[in-house]
């Protein structure tokens, strides 16, 4: 579904990401874990072009979405993120933040996005917050209203930088639920993540970035029981 085919990314002389390839499956769901500047969020934010490689190409779906040809906001439709900053529209309720952008983007009518918001908040556990505003909310509830604000333009990708590190740690599970029910629904993910228990129990395969490079990739079990790299070794060593 995504081929990532030696993608680099420079800002200026800085080099961020250096030839990463990777392919992602269909359904699969991807931890991408790595130390504090490594080119985790650069590498996500390249697979929706918030961010465009200065080298390489990403395939989505047969569409090559680092041709120049291409109309970013078509592909944007087709992939949800979800920040580690929330970033919902303040002025907005709860349910207008989630029907925003299928009544914008999608030209959907009020009465559809509305049933299809309504269905999405009950999902992420909100039902009686539907009217309220951003600011009477817990972070909790914020990332979840997030996650359903991006599954209202029925993305088949979804795109998660650091969901849970802005929040208390008693507020980190309701997110992970409500990320786990999304994996388990078949949808396909790329999480950034340093919830490794998390990342243990729901991703099919770790990738491990260190210094803008690819270092490491496999399933869960043997990535953290048995890492074939000095340098993974010594971030799980910092982090478990
Ligand atoms: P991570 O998410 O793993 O912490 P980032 O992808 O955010 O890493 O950052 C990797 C490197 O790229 C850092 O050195 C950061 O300063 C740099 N960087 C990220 N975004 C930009 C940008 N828009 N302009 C310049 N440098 C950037
Ligand atoms: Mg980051």
């Amino acid at each position: 579904m995504i081929k990532v085919d030696n993608v680099s990314k420079s800002f200026g002389e800085n080099a961020v990401l250096k030839n990463i390839s990777t392919t992602i499956k269909q359904g699969e769901v991807v931890a991408v874990i790595g130390p504090s500047g490594s080119g985790k969020s650069t590498f996500l934010r390249c697979l929706n072009l918030l961010e465009q490689p200065t080298a390489g190409d990403i395939c989505i779906n047969e569409t090559m979405i680092t041709s120049s040809k291409v109309n970013k906001l078509e592909i944007r439709k087709n992939i949800g993120m979800v920040f580690q900053h929330f970033h919902l529209f303040p002025h907005m309720t709860v349910l207008d933040n989630v029907t925003y952008a299928p009544k914008k983007v999608k030209n959907m009518k009020k009465t559809e996005a509305d049933e299809i918001g309504k269905s999405l908040i009950a999902k992420v556990g909100l039902t009686d917050k539907e009217t309220a505003y951003p600011n009477r909310l817990s972070g909790g509830q914020k990332q979840r209203v997030a996650i359903a604000r991006a599954l209202a333009m029925e993305p088949n990708i979804m795109l998660f930088d650091e969901p849970t590190s802005a929040l208390d740690p008693e507020m980190v599970k309701e997110v992970l639920d409500v990320m786990k029910d999304l994996a388990d629904s078949g949808m396909t993910m790329v999480i950034v993540t340093h919830e490794m228990n998390f990342a243990k129990e729901v991703a099919d395969r770790v990738l491990f970035l260190d210094n803008g490079m690819l270092v490491e990739e496999g399933k869960p079990e043997s990535f953290f029981a048995k890492p074939q790299t000095v340098r993974a070794q010594n971030f799980l060593e910092k982090i478990l």
